[in-house]
């Protein structure tokens, strides 16, 4: 191979090779992007905080509402139990108990209330739930399915690596920082010629230049500087 054979080798595996890394670089921002699985815990965690909350003030309506029901159980049995005989105590005994009565109904519709509060909040962790175990199925099918493609596009990147070093090792120094300056300021280094025009700058190369580069000599192109290459 000609040395600018080499160059021309040279660049498709260096364009080669930033391809591939901007492919692990997708896939690896792929891989630490789970934003949607993030927020469906979080939401989650909250409704079960919001649940378990409702539980409690359920559980202490339960227990108001009870005390009460046990309060009046315990007048009811003073009352009709014979053994208060005095008729003022009775009457306060009375109007005692009506005042805890008319106390039990409000309190029975503030714990039906809180009941249905807390069944829809079931229902709603039960459905996030669901949602979260859904998408972490589908993350971890994405995630083995991108850490596949991942040691894939590594392997390749690893080979492509090996072969452009190797490749590097046979041109001269000069020659190889030419390259990396015109790569650098031009983004290709080294173009074809094509039709007898440099395809960098589609000037038309001189017959004496046309022949060098035919001849496998390092010539740029007298207008932009690139390599010229003839396949
Ligand atoms: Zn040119």
């Amino acid at each position: 191979m000609s040395l600018v054979g080499q160059l021309y080798k040279l660049q498709q595996l260096d364009l080669e090779l930033q391809r591939k890394q901007q492919e692990l670089d997708g896939i690896e921002s792929q891989l630490s992007d789970d934003t949607s699985l993030v927020a469906a815990e979080s939401k989650l965690a909250l409704q079960k905080e919001r649940l378990e909350d409702g539980r409690k003030k359920q559980r202490s309506a339960e227990w108001e509402l009870e005390d009460l029901q046990e309060k009046v159980r315990h007048i009811d049995s003073k009352l009709y139990g014979g053994k208060t005989k005095d008729p003022k105590e009775l009457v306060n005994l009375e109007k005692e108990v009506k005042s805890l009565k008319s106390q039990i109904k409000p309190k029975e519709d503030a714990l039906l209330g809180l009941m249905s509060q807390v069944e829809e909040l079931e229902a709603e962790v039960r459905r996030s739930t669901e949602e979260v175990r859904q998408l972490k199925q589908e993350w971890e099918q994405r995630r083995v399915t991108l850490e596949q493609r991942k040691r894939e596009v590594e392997a390749v990147l690893a080979k492509l690596k090996e072969d452009r070093n190797g490749l590097r090792q046979q041109i001269v120094p000069e020659v190889l920082n030419t390259y990396e300056r015109l790569k650098l300021t031009k983004g290709q280094a080294v173009v074809k010629v094509e039709r007898g025009k440099c395809q960098g700058c589609h000037v038309t190369v001189s017959t004496s230049q046309w022949q060098k580069v035919k001849a496998g000599d390092l010539i740029q192109c007298s207008s932009c500087s690139r390599i010229l290459y003839l396949e």
